[in-house]
């Protein structure tokens, strides 16, 4: 099914009509907030994943750059159901969008407010689930005193495009980047996770990190599991000699690391940890157990 309508300040319009103003300063600057959603079908219907969570991100975001978001939380969440039932939808990505729109000046125009619903979202390539090669990227992740990784700003989203489109032409699947310290900081769209003498671990959001939802699903799904969970400071060597290693996201779920740099990791297979992780968030986000019921989000 494709995606026929789109939700913009307050209403749904015709894909076609949901066009804004080449000098939205959205567009020029990169001044924006969003988010990217999993809605999934389920034996009790499509469910949203951690929808009020992600929600709530997106309001975070804009305060990090002074904004109150211009719709409520509530009215966002109803936007979200709308356009996959009205799209008749199921398993999809959804991306709700805060944007600066066009006016005299920057610094007074109004946000506008954007929900796209599509069957795959924009990032979903070939599945990942057998691994995939990562590389340290050149370009360092932007510092929190430059730009705030805590926020999911669409500005920021250029120093994620230099890393990746480098480890694409360098032949490889998946950039990591490290902060000014040399920690590791974030994937360029992915929290990063290894496992180290039976623990796991991740860095923390300190170190330039987005605070990602599935992130923190995982680190609840281990920690419930009995794995000692640890967030700590991570140098590169740290993931060439893991155990483990995966990236975390909302548009990628979750993909084993089977090298970085070329040096292989544990068995250069996706390993037990990873796979038995991967297979609990399944089984939650498709409702196939009941638990975690807060985490789905019904249509409705
Ligand atoms: N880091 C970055 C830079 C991201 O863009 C994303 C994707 N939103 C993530 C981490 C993972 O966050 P989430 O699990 O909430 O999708």
């Amino acid at each position: 099914m494709t995606a026929r309508t789109i939700w913009i300040d307050g209403e749904l319009v015709g894909w076609d009509e949901a066009t804004v103003h080449v000098t939205s300063f959205g567009l020029h600057y990169g001044i924006g907030f969003f988010e990217g959603i999993r809605c999934h079908s389920t034996p009790d219907g499509p469910a949203i994943f951690r929808l009020t969570d992600h929600l709530r991100r997106l309001q975070r975001s804009a305060a990090v750059y002074g904004f109150d978001l211009p719709r409520p939380v509530e009215e966002m969440a109803h936007a979200c159901k709308l356009v996959v039932s009205a799209n008749g939808l199921t398993d999809c990505y959804l991306r709700p969008l805060v944007f600066l729109g066009d006016g005299a000046n920057p610094f007074t125009a109004r946000l506008r407010t954007v929900v796209i619903a599509t069957a795959n979202g924009p990032l979903t390539g070939p599945p990942k689930q057998d691994g995939v090669r990562a590389r340290i990227s050149s370009f360092q992740r932007m510092s929190p005193n430059s730009i705030p990784s805590a926020a999911k700003a669409t500005g920021q989203y250029l120093n994620s495009f230099l890393a990746q489109t480098e480890a694409l032409s360098c032949g490889y699947d998946e950039a990591i980047m490290l902060n000014d310290s040399g920690r590791v900081a974030d994937g360029w769209a992915h929290n990063v996770f290894i496992v180290a003498g039976g623990a796991l671990v991740t860095s923390p959001v300190g170190a330039g990190g987005l605070p990602g939802i599935t992130r923190d699903s995982i680190m609840t799904l281990a920690a419930e599991a009995g794995v000692a969970v640890r967030v700590q400071d991570l140098v590169r060597s740290d993931l060439y000699l893991a155990d483990e290693c995966f990236l975390t996201g909302t548009s990628a779920g979750v993909v084993p690391v089977t090298s970085v740099d070329g040096r292989g990791i544990g068995a250069e297979k996706p390993g037990p940890l990873t796979v038995s992780l991967n297979d609990r968030l399944t089984e939650i986000t498709h409702g196939i157990v009941d638990a975690y019921p807060q985490w789905r989000e019904y249509v409705g």
